[in-house]
């Protein structure tokens, strides 16, 4: 457990409180992170005793952080994240209405978002000096992975329906390597309905009619944002928690931050840590504990008894700070809710073990096509570019295209199209039929740099199995 900045020691402070009324069986190791740690000159904000606590205790109770501005500081999160392997990180986005002011109040929905790839991989690069690029990797195990949580989750939660959002429609590759395997995967469960959207007008359904969702499955920036949207339309932002599930160990968090500007005054709404505990409880199966504190703190909210974020004239009864919302709770606990539906979770609801997963791997034939060459260059036009590479081309390879931003600027291009100092050029086996070997790309870029181009980088164009592993040039 670690107290975290900003008004993390107090929200903190008021949720082992509430856990410790409630009889949960904790054997608690307090771990120091954040701005402290920062400032002492660690950049991840992080020391090797605390790591070597986590590896041990598996399940981590962590109160939000302050990252410092500059300074090179990593973010704890996603050096946690990835350090621990958590690669599933899931939001319950609940209305609690009338008492928290949401237009949805039968929203409940479940974001699964993917923790680990996409373009969080942090490999970026300025190429040139005007273009600047981020990869975005997404793997067959890790995309199967995050898809059978989102699956397992559903079936043991007794959600009805997965929902996976992907843009497959432009990223062919990416984007559809994660829609393939969700098909896939969701044959395995008949019992759960599955459906997919393009992530834009997902979004845009999921802040009109959040209602139509129940468990929805995307890759890691696409559920970064989603998951805000999401909280936000349930009203909750301030009352949301979360947990990042790995194979071996468990991070449990509030979705908020630090919040330092209401930091030490006693006015934090501790409920995006308590309900965070609670999936932490429900994680190492005390069932029990953690639905006693969620109907008690339901009951609360419905007494209304509420913090000043959530405090309205008319609905809400009683302002209180943060330890006296503890205590509220506290005082509750062993009730159920009146109005809205008491909790009971099951006993190893959440007991899905991702390291029995058989994941499985392609086992194609993968042969080498041809190779895109990235040119720094900026001396003319795209056709001026096209004759002089024409003149250099390698006699097992042929230049089947130039393109510019990934349009088309040669050979045959419309006219007037913009161009920024970075080319791909495609470089393809003379024959279209017969695979080319490294050598083969060696001596074409040998060749271009003799005759002073800047190359930048190269990407191999593979065929696996005979399919095409690769984008065509827009207007190829
Ligand atoms: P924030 O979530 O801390 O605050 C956003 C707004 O919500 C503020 O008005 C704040 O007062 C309010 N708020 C947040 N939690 C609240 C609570 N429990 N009760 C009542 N009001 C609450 O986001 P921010 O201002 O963008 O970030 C502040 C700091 O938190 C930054 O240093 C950021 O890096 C860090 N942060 C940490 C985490 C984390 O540790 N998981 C997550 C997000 C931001």
């Amino acid at each position: 457990m670690a107290y975290g900045d900003g008004i993390g020691p107090e929200i903190m402070k008021a949720t082992l409180r509430v856990l410790e009324a409630a009889g949960a069986q904790l054997d608690i190791e307090t771990i120091e992170i954040g701005e402290k740690v920062y400032l002492s000159g660690n950049s991840a904000g992080i020391t090797d005793a605390s790591w070597e606590s986590l590896f041990r205790t598996k399940v981590f109770l962590k109160a939000p952080i302050t990252t410092p501005f500059g300074g090179g500081y990593k973010s704890l999160n996603v050096t946690a994240r990835k350090t621990l392997g958590l690669f599933a990180n899931v939001r319950p986005c609940v209305s609690y209405s009338p008492y928290v002011f949401t237009r949805f109040p039968k929203m409940d929905v479940v974001i699964i978002r993917e923790n680990e790839e996409d373009l969080y991989a942090g490999i970026e690069h300025r190429q040139t000096r005007q273009v600047y690029q981020c990869l975005k990797l997404i793997s067959e195990p890790g995309s199967e992975k995050i898809i059978r949580y989102a699956f397992e989750y559903a079936r043991n939660n007794k959600r009805k329906k997965v929902t996976c959002f992907v843009k497959d429609n432009i990223m062919k590759l990416t984007d559809g390597v994660f829609h393939r395997i969700f098909d896939r995967i969701a044959e395995e469960y008949p019992d759960i309905q599955a459906d997919s959207m393009i992530i834009d007008i997902g979004t845009a359904r999921l802040a009109d009619t959040p209602e139509m969702f129940d468990v929805i499955v995307t890759q890691n920036l696409y559920g970064d944002i989603i998951s805000d949207v999401a909280a936000q339309v349930s009203g909750s932002v301030g009352i949301g928690g979360s947990s990042n599930i790995g194979d071996k160990c468990a991070m449990f968090e509030a979705i908020h931050g630090s919040a330092p500007t209401i930091a030490g005054q006693d006015i934090a709404n501790p409920s995006g840590l308590i309900l965070s505990a609670i999936m932490m409880l429900v994680h190492i199966n005390q069932p029990k504990i953690a639905s006693k504190i969620q109907n008690a703190w339901l009951r609360t909210l419905e007494a209304g008894i509420h913090t000043a974020d959530i405090y309205k004239d008319g609905m809400s009864s009683q302002l209180v700070g943060t330890q006296a919302f503890a205590d509220a709770v506290i005082a509750r606990l062993g009730q159920l809710p009146e109005r809205m539906e008491p909790i009971q979770f099951a006993e190893n609801v959440n007991h899905i073990n991702p390291s029995s997963w058989k994941l499985m791997y392609s086992t194609e034939k993968k042969e080498l096509m041809g190779v895109d060459i990235f040119l720094d260059w900026n001396e003319g036009t795209a056709n001026d570019l096209g004759h002089k590479l024409d003149k250099l081309v390698d006699e097992k390879l042929r230049l089947v295209v130039i393109s510019n931003r990934g349009v088309k600027v040669y050979p045959n291009a419309l006219p007037g199209i913009f161009c920024t100092d970075h080319w791909r050029c495609r470089f393809e086996t003379v024959d279209g039929k017969t695979p080319i070997a490294h050598a083969d790309v060696l001596r074409q870029l040998a060749t271009l740099s003799a005759n002073g181009f800047d190359f930048i980088k190269t990407e191999h164009l593979y065929n696996f199995d005979g399919e095409r592993g690769y984008s065509l040039a827009q207007g190829q």
